[in-house]
């Protein structure tokens, strides 16, 4: 058995658990993502997309990409909505879903009927986008590097532990595909300076996704919607966490493939990326903040008042996303926007 590369071997135990014919999702599952929380998660994205599309001067076509779509639960809560409130830009609306699950594609394609599916965003047709990502980054595949006496290593994984491998210099190797302006990973995200011991982790799929995105932002105008945990500045530790049952804390190395594994996402990363390859960045900002700027708790009272019997039950499921000691803080929102289009709806400053 030779060492995996920490990335390779995240790759595969994905593929594995996303392939599973059951779902992995919502309380019988391992993990509750925010549209299986509550319906006006969906509906108050939606509703940002069309505010953008507005801004964008209601380009019709207008590709409305989600990554990542687990069950199709926020794109089928967003179209709704829209097309009650929005319908000139439901119709202008080509839906493309980018997820490589062949088991969740059917899943999806019961709620989202009409969308076309990639296995990934290049694909999609060019012109003008709206794109949503909720916890899509955070389930690619990150490397780990750690600061020793001789400079960064890299940890590779044998029999379900930790090994260090010395790297090549330069380190590491840039991604392939990214956007214009495009500087060399190790440049963009390994710090020379670093405590004895202090890990980084990069995520080169996630560079490389978030380049593209914005380089079609770019070129064609439109707007990226990012929701996802990490924190807010550039920071170290190793975040790689694995989730079954709703049980945390686990091996992440051990079972792969009946797991989830995440990683943080680095927002400040992501963010440099996505300016280097043309968009403008706004936040990230508290995720409890967002949706409260966009009403989720108004639109939880209308809801709840609709449907006197489930008032409990919806009013604390919209109350989880925003708390701070709920999804409200750890998750946070960034836009990726073309220059043109001014703060988004929920960054404008106060
Ligand atoms: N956004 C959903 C699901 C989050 S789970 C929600 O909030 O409920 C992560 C999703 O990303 C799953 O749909 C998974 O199959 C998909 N996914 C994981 N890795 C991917 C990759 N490399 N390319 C495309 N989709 C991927």
């Amino acid at each position: 058995m030779y060492p995996e590369r920490l990335d390779h071997f995240m790759a595969r135990a994905a593929a594995a658990y996303y392939a599973r014919p059951d779902s992995p999702f919502g309380r019988a599952g391992d993990f509750t993502t925010a549209p299986e929380i509550s319906q006006a998660f969906g509906e108050v994205i939606g509703l940002w997309c069309a505010v953008m599309w507005e801004r964008m001067g209601r380009p019709d076509p207008v590709m409305l990409v989600e990554c990542g779509p687990g069950r199709g639960t926020l794109m089928s809560d967003a179209l709704r909505a829209v097309a009650e409130v929005a319908a000139p830009f439901r119709a202008a609306a080509r839906v493309h879903l980018v997820e490589t699950s062949p088991a969740l594609r059917a899943v999806q394609a019961r709620v989202v009927p009409g969308a076309t599916w990639h296995g990934g965003v290049a694909t999609v047709p060019r012109g003008p986008v709206l794109v949503i990502a909720n916890e899509f980054l955070d389930a690619l595949p990150v490397r780990q590097f750690v600061m020793r006496d001789t400079g960064w290593v890299e940890r590779y994984v044998e029999g379900g532990a930790f090994v260090e491998v010395a790297v090549p210099s330069p380190l590491p190797p840039p991604a392939r595909g990214g956007g214009r302006g495009r500087r060399e990973l190790g440049e963009l995200m390994l710090p020379d300076q670093a405590a004895e011991g202090a890990i980084k982790e990069v995520s080169e799929p996630a560079l490389a996704w978030t380049a593209s995105v914005a380089a079609r932002i770019a070129a064609h105008s439109g707007a990226a919607i990012i929701l996802d945990y990490g924190p807010t500045t550039a920071s170290f530790g190793d975040t790689l966490q694995a989730v079954s049952r709703h049980a945390t804390g686990l091996d992440p190395l051990a079972a792969p493939g009946t797991r989830d594994l995440t990683a943080h996402v680095d927002f400040a990363a992501i963010a440099h990326a996505a300016r280097d390859a043309g968009a403008a960045t706004h936040g990230p900002i508290p995720q409890g903040l967002f949706l409260l700027r966009l009403g989720l708790m108004t639109r939880a009272a209308m809801l709840a008042q609709a449907r006197p019997r489930l008032a409990g039950e919806i009013l604390s499921g919209a109350e989880r996303l925003v708390a701070a000691e709920g999804m409200g803080r750890l998750f946070k929102a960034l836009a990726l926007c073309d220059h043109r289009l001014g703060p988004p709806p929920g960054f404008e400053e106060p």
